[in-house]
């Protein structure tokens, strides 16, 4: 038996909402309503009720939306951002393009996200915000990073790119800091038919600035006070998003059941360690991530097996060639460098079936064992 497993199953997503996005694009068309149409309000409104946030502002993608809210928290050139070594480049890349300058953070062991300690002393009087991104789906230690961050005087930005729908006490990712950012790229658990992203805060000063920001810069037709950008939401995909928000809190459960069968499953394959499961909070499994020795050798075995695999990421930020003249070499976020050699994230989605996740174990079993399939 060889049956593919797929890391993310976009079609079977899409079959669920395909009448209402047809019905939703069509009356975009007959409207000519392409940018800034009806659905994107309708959207905004219930993506900042979905999350319990004041304000959500729609914009292109989740880079710009990262950057958007380092900008409305003051974030300026020459300015230090901390973050956490194991991110997609995205967070960095949205520091460096206002100037300012990222500081990879290490991150713990146990679930690879920002360590509050570390963070507490990196902390400089350059630091002008810190990003806690919520890594895997799961929320970062938000409450300890909060105390720090208030002490300091420093605004607490969330990157939410991977956690739609995670919470704690009632409360959801998006609406734990001063300010969050979100992508809805296709394969986020909230994702678009192309790309798009979102700003949340209760904050109606930074809302503001936000939305004239993505404007260029413009609040008023014609009249700019800032440099701002064009990163405004389609109106297509805020009808995409309205449907599949429709689905989320499903979807992200399937997840939730998919993930607690796996840790069941994986519980006796020696060599395999699971994630943590009982985390604080709701954790929503954009990604399962385990760590295993030899991960290039047991990956290329999953791959030949038909088994959609992944590494998020294979290079902390500051060993990626777009950030070796930060000059920070091996030895920086010792945690973060080593698990980048270890993880392994296993296909998760809101269809994958017991028969795909029992393929999936029986493969990875053999591969960690060291088996010739
Ligand atoms: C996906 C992602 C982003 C950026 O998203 P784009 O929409 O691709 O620009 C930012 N941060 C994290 C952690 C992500 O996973």
């Amino acid at each position: 038996m060889n049956a593919h497993v797929p890391f993310v199953d976009l079609a079977s997503q899409h079959a669920e909402i395909a009448a209402e996005v047809e019905a939703g694009m069509a009356a975009v068309f007959a409207a000519t309503a392409f940018v800034d149409g009806p659905p994107v309000a309708d959207f905004e409104h219930e993506y900042a009720d979905f999350v319990g946030a004041e304000h959500c502002i729609g914009v292109g993608n989740g880079t710009d939306a990262v950057e958007l809210a380092l900008r409305a928290v003051g974030v300026g050139p020459g300015g230090e951002v901390l973050l956490p070594a194991n991110t997609f480049v995205a967070t960095a890349e949205a520091v460096s393009r206002i100037g300012a300058v990222p500081v990879p953070v290490d991150v713990d062991d146990d679930r690879l996200l920002l360590d509050p300690d570390r963070v507490e002393a990196a902390i400089t009087e350059r630091t002008q915000a810190v990003v806690a991104v919520h890594l895997f789906g799961q929320l970062a230690p938000m409450e300890r990073l909060a105390a720090i961050c208030e002490a300091a005087g420093v605004p607490l930005v969330e990157d939410a790119a991977q956690s739609q729908g995670a919470r704690v006490g009632g409360r959801r990712a998006g609406g734990l800091g001063a300010i969050a950012a979100t992508s809805f790229y296709p394969g986020k658990n909230l994702g678009a038919a192309g790309d798009a992203g979102a700003v949340t805060t209760d904050d109606a000063t930074m809302a503001a600035e936000v939305r004239r920001l993505r404007n260029h810069g413009s609040s008023t037709r014609y009249v700019h006070d800032v440099i701002g950008m064009n990163s405004r939401l389609d109106t297509v995909q805020a009808v995409y998003l309205r449907a599949k928000l429709d689905r989320l809190e499903k979807w992200n459960e399937l997840r939730v059941r998919a993930a607690a069968r796996y840790d069941a499953l994986l519980a006796d394959v020696p060599g395999v360690r699971r994630p943590l499961l009982g985390a604080e909070g709701q954790h929503v499994w954009h990604l399962y991530v385990v760590r295993v020795a030899e991960r290039d050798r047991v990956l290329a075995e999953l791959s030949r097996a038909g088994i959609g695999a992944g590494i998020h990421y294979p290079y902390p930020v500051h060993l990626t060639g777009a950030y070796a003249h930060l000059g920070l070499g091996p030895g920086t976020a010792p945690v973060a460098e080593a698990a980048a050699g270890e993880i392994l994230s296993l296909p998760m989605h809101p269809h994958l079936t017991e028969a795909m996740q029992d393929r999936v174990v029986e493969v990875l079993r053999s591969a960690v064992r060291g088996d010739t399939a």
